[in-house]
Order: structure tokens, then sequence, then C-alpha cells
């Protein structure tokens, strides 16, 4: 469903991304692990259109993979950084993707309800009384329909995040987006996080997760890619990279976080 292909990004003179490929079939899960400031969230940013990249290119919906039936059929959309992008190739790339953020970013004057439906009913603009129905079933699901018509603030952090979740849903996309979605919570609330996103991957929607959380990533991913610097330092079956890595500054990063 995602192709990426040398993906590059500098913030003045600080080159971020340096040539990333990243390839996630249909239904897959990967798992982006590396030291902070190795440009994890850049790469997410950059797949969800909230951050221009200086070179490369973005494909989602390529075929490949068999369809899981979860995830909405569209035609393959290309964006060529090489080439100028235009506001509505960035749309159309939003559309695609919805990410899950590290603090939640729900708007803090909407109820849990509002917060769910404004990206689909608004941006969407789909019918609102359908996107309220799905958007109650979905927050059914994680256990939240009792709290759609409380605020953020009276909300545990989890809480929050589950809700975070359900809005990345409520959008139907081609592809899940997971910026370390527990780091920012408290211990006791990271299970029921990991929860859900863990049953999303059984039920066969396509993720990228940036996680610190090896456990996790080990129980979840298909694949780990490891980066520092910029760029991918080591790749592979979750399994393999995170017991028996091949690069020494990946036994470094998995020994620190052990
Ligand atoms: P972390 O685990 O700490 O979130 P990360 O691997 O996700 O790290 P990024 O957030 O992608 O790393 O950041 C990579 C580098 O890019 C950092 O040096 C950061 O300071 C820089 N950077 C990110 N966004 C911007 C921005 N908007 N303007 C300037 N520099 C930025």
């Amino acid at each position: 469903v995602l192709q990426v292909r040398g993906l590059s990004k500098s913030f003045g003179a600080n080159t971020v991304l340096r040539g990333i490929d990243l390839d996630v079939p249909r239904g897959k899960v990967v798992a982006l692990i590396g030291p902070s400031g190795s440009g994890k969230t850049t790469i997410l940013r950059s797949l969800n259109g909230l951050e221009l990249p200086d070179a490369g290119s973005v494909t989602v919906g390529a075929s490949g993979g068999t369809s899981t039936g979860v995830e909405p059929q569209r035609p393959s959309l290309t964006l060529d950084f090489d080439a100028k992008v235009s506001p509505k190739e960035v749309a159309a790339l939003r559309d695609r993707s919805a990410m899950v953020f590290q603090h939640y970013n729900l708007f803090p004057h909407m109820t849990v309800l509002q917060n769910v439906i404004e990206g689909p009913v608004r941006v969407q603009k789909r019918p609102r009384a359908e996107v309220v129905a799905e958007a109650d079933a979905l927050l059914k699901r994680v256990g939240l329909f009792e709290k759609r018509d409380s605020y953020p603030f009276e909300l545990s952090g989890g809480q929050q995040q589950r809700v975070g979740i359900v809005r990345a849903l409520a959008l139907k996309p081609q592809l899940l987006l997971f910026d370390e979605p527990t780091s920012a919570l408290d211990p006791e609330l990271v299970d029921d996080v990991l929860a859900v996103i863990k049953e999303l991957a059984d039920e066969g929607w396509t993720m990228v997760i940036v996680t610190h959380e090896l456990a996790f990533a080990r129980q979840t991913a298909d694949e780990v890619v490891f980066m520092d610097g910029g760029v991918v330092v080591e790749r592979g079956p979750a399994s393999q990279v995170l017991r028996k890595p091949q690069e020494e500054r990946t036994q470094q990063f998995i020994r620190r976080l052990l």
C-alpha cells in the first residue's frame, strides 16, 4: 500500500532524512525505531502531508499484498517531491493516511464525538448522520461511548489517545500512522492503548508505528526498521532485528532500551 523512495528533508543546514526507502504491503505493520532526532517523526509527518520533503516520492495505494477488507479501495496516488507538489496533491495524501499523535492533539473545545466527526464531515464532506453512526460504533468498540459528550480535559491520557485512534479510523484511511502513541502516557495506561493498536493490526490495517516499546513492536510489527542519522541502518522481520541485530548501531540502541 505504501512505497517511499529516496525521501530527503533538511531544515536549514540540518539534514534530517537522507534518502529513505520504505515499503509497507497492504495489511502489514512496520515499526520504526531509532534514537531521538533520527528523523522518525519527520517521516510520518511527510506521509501525512504535514511536512514537505525536499526530494523523493511517496506512493499510496500501490498494488501488492491482498486486500484485507478493512480499508477502502482507491486508485494509486504518487507524490513526486522532486517536482513541485500542489496543495491538492498534499490534501489527497492526507486523505489517505491518518495520524495518531504522541500528545493526542484533540481539539480541546470540542466533545469526543465532535473531535471524531470533524474530519469526515468538514473535510471529507460525508453525510453527518452516517459519520455519527460510525463514530458511535467505533467509540463503543474502544469502550468510550459513554464519554462521547465529554471534553478531552475530562478524560485520562489513555482515554484521550483511544479517542485519537478512533478519530483516525473515522477518516477511513488506507494507512494508519502512529507517532509514539504511548510515550506520553502513565505506565498503567499504556497497555489499554497498545491492546487497541494490536487489535487493529490483527484486523488487517496497514500501519507505520514509531515506538520505543520493543516488546510491543515484536508482538505487533511484521517488519522493524532501525533508523539513525536520517538513514535506514537495518531492517528485517521484527524477531530478527530485535533479537539478533546485525549492525553495531542497532545492537547498541536495543541494548540501551532493554
Ligand atoms: P524523537 O524520537 O525525539 O521524536 P525523531 O526520530 O522522531 O525523534 P524528528 O522529530 O523527525 O526525530 O527530528 C529529526 C530532526 O529534525 C531533529 O534534529 C529536529 O530538531 C529536526 N526538526 C524536526 N522538525 C523540525 C522543524 N519543523 N524545524 C526545524 N527542525 C526540525
